[in-house]
């Protein structure tokens, strides 16, 4: 080996080291007290009682590779939500999903929107295809379409945007999404992130299925991770074009989604009941905490989701009340990478972690706990 060697090693290519890596809620608290993990948006009431008998019964078929083409859990996507299955692809979590989209759309010198305080992962997969992510600035907090259009350029190759956001809570409307849609260049791909679409109780809302039916450039995401309670299996959904579709599948690796995610999901979906109990314990605890926390003298972005973003005075008493909480075992989300730091992120609990949140904040601000 030459001297001039000796510092040579392999170096990632360009947009590799500009990644912050992710940093997932914390999990973890003082080990005397009992955990509530309320930092990552995970269901209190865990997935179906048949999700969780499908899962047990998979211990007999770990030998055997997954189907990789997902047939059967497309096709019970396509029969739940009236889609065409040959237009669904599946991943293992809609993460994945996200990162084929940039690799197969996006290359060096080309450029992705995401809105102020996207979601993290439009960052880390546009930077990992060799892109250059674009913000575009929010107005309350809200994506703005104008906003959007304004940072277009002849290198723009996807929006991304999730609706509802995340860590935000806020959504754009049906009729904003569509004139969004509408004014897009031809050439440009509209992702359309709904991890949350389930949780939305608004009339006003569309997680924009008739959108990808209607347009060459519209993708929508899903997740089982979030109402359906299946974070740790992995799985994920897209519906978008037939071309699209065709892209993501010739990335995508032959097994990418694991034969206990194919099964446990379609077994999920058959369980309607338990996503409406979902569905309503949300809704209700959702008002609750907001209306309580806002008693409290905070203030509380109106979330569409199944979280709570929670503003203090500045970014120090947010930071106090995170230590505070966390030292009872309440882990919520510190959102500063974000470009939030006077906030925290409250996902809705159960019951028992919901009243017991509201409780300690009271503390935290030297007010009484709820009257309830
Ligand atoms: C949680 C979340 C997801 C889901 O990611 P998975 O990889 O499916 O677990 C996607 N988008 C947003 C905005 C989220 O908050």
């Amino acid at each position: 080996m030459s001297s001039s060697d000796s510092g040579a090693r392999p170096q990632p290519r360009p947009g590799v080291l500009a990644i912050d890596p992710y940093v997932p809620g914390k999990s973890s608290a003082p080990v005397h007290v009992k955990i509530y993990k309320l930092s990552s948006n995970e269901t209190p009431l865990g997935p179906s009682p048949l999700a969780k008998e499908a899962y047990v019964r998979c211990v007999e078929t770990l030998s055997i590779y997954p189907d990789g083409s997902a047939r059967a859990l497309r096709e019970a996507l396509g029969a739940r939500h009236k889609l065409d299955p040959a237009r669904i692809v599946c991943g293992a979590g809609s993460d994945e999903l996200i990162f084929f989209l940039a690799y197969a759309f996006i290359g060096p010198g080309d450029e992705s929107i995401y809105t102020q305080h996207g979601f993290a992962v439009y960052r880390i997969a546009t930077l990992a295809a060799g892109g250059t992510p674009v913000i575009a600035k929010e107005r309350n907090l809200t994506a703005s379409v104008d906003e959007i259009l304004g940072k277009i350029t002849p290198r723009t190759r996807i929006v991304f945007l999730a609706n509802p956001n995340n860590p935000t809570g806020t959504y754009l409307d049906a009729a904003e999404i569509k004139r969004l849609a509408a004014a897009l260049p031809r050439h440009v791909l509209l992702v359309i992130d709904a991890a949350y679409a389930e949780y939305v109780t608004e009339p006003d809302y569309t997680p924009a299925i008739e959108l990808v039916s209607a347009n060459e450039n519209v993708v929508m995401t899903r997740t089982f991770s979030k109402i359906y309670g299946l974070a740790a299996l992995r799985l994920g959904w897209l519906y978008g074009p037939a071309h699209i579709c065709d892209a993501v599948d010739r990335l995508r690796g032959p097994f990418n989604v694991s034969r206990p995610a194919l099964e446990v999901g379609i077994a999920a979906l058959g369980d309607a009941a338990h996503l409406e109990m979902s569905i309503a314990h949300n809704k209700t605890w959702r008002a609750w905490l907001a209306r309580e926390i806002a008693a409290l003298g905070l203030g509380v972005t109106p979330s569409a989701a199944n979280f709570l973003l929670i503003h203090f005075t500045d970014a120090n008493e947010a930071r106090a009340a995170d230590l505070y909480l966390t030292e009872r075992g309440l882990i919520l989300r510190a959102v500063e990478s974000y470009g939030l730091p006077h906030c925290l992120r409250l996902s809705v609990g159960t019951e028992e972690a919901n009243r017991l949140v509201v409780a300690a904040l009271a503390q935290f601000k030297g007010k009484d706990g709820p009257r309830a």
